[in-house]
C-alpha cells in the first residue's frame, strides 16, 4: 500500500514555485497575493496565516487585508474593486465563510476573473466546465488532481467516485476529471446525500475521492480491494487524550479502509498541503498572463 506523501509533493511543487518565482522577479514581475480576511474566525486565521508564510517562503509579494465581522457587503466590494484595479496584485482571494449580511456570490462576482486564483468566479467555473484551459481551478481540486499525477496513478479511463458536491471541492473536482487530456478522462461518477446504495456506488471506484466533511464515513465496505482513496476531509473530534483535546481525521475510517488499499492520502498530511501550494501555482500563473497581455 502506497501512502500518498502531500508534504512532500507540496513541498516539492512549492520549491519549483520559488524557482519560477525568482524568475519572474528577475524580470521585474513579482507574483501578488491579496487575501481578504473578514471577521475572526480562528480557523480562517490560520489558513491565512499560513496563505502569508508560504508567499513570503516563495519569494512572493504578500498583502492581507483584515475587516471586521460587522463589514457591509459595499465596503467589502469597494476593497475588491480597488485590489481589481492594483497592479502589483494578481491573485484575490476573500477567504470563507463570510458573516451573514454578506453575499459571497455578489463578492465573488465582482472579482477580477483574471484575479481569482481561488477559481470561484462563474468565467472560470464555465471555462472549467467548457474544458477550456486558460481559466482558474479551485486549489483543492487542483491539489487532488496533481497528488495524484505525482503519484503515477493513471486516471485516464478509471472509474473515479466524487463523494460530494459541493462547488469548492466535488463538483470542479469532477468536471477536472472527466475533462480531456493528462490527469483526466476519467468515467467520473458523482455522489450525494441523497445518492441511493451509496456504499455500493462507493464500491465501483478505481479511485475514490471523499469530500464530505463527515469524520471517518467511509469505512471498509465502501473501497474495492486494491483502490485508490483520496480523503480530503478535515474534521476536528474530540480526543481527550490528546493534549489538546482534539485531532484532526479526514472522511475515511484509515486505520479499517488504509489495508485494502493500492495508494491513500493520510489525514493530516495528505491533500490539505496541496492547496496552498495549488493557490501559490495559480498566482504565478496569474502573473505571468498580466505580463504577456
Ligand atoms: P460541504 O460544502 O459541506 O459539502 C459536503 C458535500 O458532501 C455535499 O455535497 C453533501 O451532500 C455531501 N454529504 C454530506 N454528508 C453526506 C453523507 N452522509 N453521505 C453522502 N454525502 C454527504 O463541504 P466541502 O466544503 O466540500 O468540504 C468537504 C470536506 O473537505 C470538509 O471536511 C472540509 O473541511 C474539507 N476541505 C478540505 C480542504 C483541504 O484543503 N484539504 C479544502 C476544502 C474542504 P448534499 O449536497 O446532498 O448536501
Amino acid at each position: 500500500m502506497l501512502l500518498i506523501d502531500g508534504k512532500a509533493i507540496a513541498a516539492k511543487i512549492n520549491e519549483e514555485s520559488r524557482v519560477a518565482v525568482a524568475a519572474l522577479n528577475a524580470d521585474g514581475h513579482q507574483p501578488g497575493l491579496a487575501v481578504v480576511l473578514v471577521g475572526e474566525d480562528p480557523a480562517s486565521q490560520a489558513y491565512v496565516r499560513n496563505k502569508e508564510k508560504t508567499c513570503r517562503e516563495l519569494g512572493m509579494h504578500s498583502v492581507k487585508h483584515e475587516l471586521t465581522a460587522s463589514t457591509s457587503q459595499e465596503e467589502l466590494i469597494r476593497l475588491v474593486s480597488a485590489l481589481n484595479d492594483d497592479p502589483r496584485i494578481h491573485g484575490i482571494l476573500v477567504q470563507s465563510p463570510l458573516p451573514p449580511q454578506i453575499n459571497e456570490r455578489a463578492v465573488v462576482a465582482t472579482l477580477d476573473p483574471r484575479k481569482d486564483v481561488d477559481g470561484f468566479h462563474p468565467v472560470n467555473v464555465g471555462k472549467l466546465a467548457l474544458g477550456e484551459d486558460d481559466g482558474f481551478v479551485a486549489c483543492t481540486p487542483l491539489g487532488c488532481q496533481r497528488l495524484l499525477l505525482e503519484s503515477g496513478i493513471e486516471t485516464k479511463g478509471a472509474n473515479v467516485v466524487v463523494l460530494g458536491r459541493s462547488m469548492i471541492v466535488g463538483k470542479p473536482l469532477a468536471l477536472l476529471l472527466m475533462n480531456k487530456g493528462r490527469g483526466g478522462d476519467a468515467t467520473v461518477t458523482v455522489a450525494h446525500s441523497r445518492t441511493r446504495e451509496l456504499a455500493a456506488v462507493c464500491r465501483t471506484a478505481d479511485i475514490l475521492i471523499a469530500a464530505i466533511g463527515q469524520p471517518e464515513f467511509v469505512k471498509a465496505d465502501f473501497v474495492r480491494e486494491g483502490a485508490v482513496v483520496i480523503d480530503v476531509g478535515i474534521n476536528r473530534v474530540p480526543a481527550p487524550d490528546s493534549p489538546k483535546g482534539s485531532r484532526l481525521v479526514g472522511d475515511v475510517a484509515f486505520a479499517e479502509v488504509a489495508p485494502k488499499c493500492r495508494a491513500i492520502t493520510p489525514v493530516p498530511g495528505g491533500v490539505g498541503p496541496m492547496t496552498i501550494a495549488m493557490l501559490m501555482q495559480n498566482t504565478i500563473a496569474s502573473c505571468r498572463r498580466w505580463r504577456a497581455s
